[in-house]
């Protein structure tokens, strides 16, 4: 949904998107329970209408990859099973403790560095925003707290 302006090479290669922390576990991908099925996702947390996959971690604390990621070639879902979450990672939708929303993006992603914010905030005016409230409708946990590793672009 970026590609225009973030090669999935890029994201191939850095696949930081698929691995997560103990403490970035709130961001892991959520699917519908029909999907769950489809796809053979047993082991997942109830958000909302949908559940959001659990990863168990150990002791360590290590970062752990999310069930779909193939470490050489990327996500393994097709793409009509892909949460639409992840297609427009490193874009979130995020609610302010002052309950607005905002349109923000990962600070951390190297594909997407501060020059190239204005070309992500020209794709939302051309019909990302639109595309993405289209999905808030369908999907309550599109919407994610607020985190300060996000840089803010929009303001609902
Ligand atoms: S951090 Fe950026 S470059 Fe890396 S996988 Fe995520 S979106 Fe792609
Ligand atoms: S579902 Fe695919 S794109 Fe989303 S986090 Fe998992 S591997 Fe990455």
């Amino acid at each position: 949904m970026l590609k225009s302006i973030l090669s999935p090479d890029t994201c191939r290669a850095c696949k930081n998107c698929c691995v997560f922390e103990p403490q970035s576990a709130w961001e892991l991908p959520t699917f519908l329970p029909e999907s769950c099925i489809r796809i053979g996702l047993t082991d997942g947390e109830a958000a909302c209408a949908r559940y959001r996959i659990a990863l168990r971690y150990d002791e360590t604390g290590a970062a752990r990859n999310c069930p779909f990621l193939d470490p050489e070639t990327g996500c393994t879902l097709p793409a009509e099973e892909k949460p639409f979450a992840c297609s427009i990672w490193p874009l979130r939708v995020m609610r302010m403790e002052d309950g607005r929303l905002v349109f923000a993006v990962y600070r951390g992603c190297s594909g997407l560095p501060e020059e190239k914010f204005p070309a992500l905030e020209q794709l939302l005016a051309d019909g990302l925003k639109a595309r993405i409230y289209e999905e808030m409708e369908k999907d309550a946990t599109l919407v994610l707290p607020y985190h300060p590793n996000y840089h803010i672009l929009d303001v609902r």
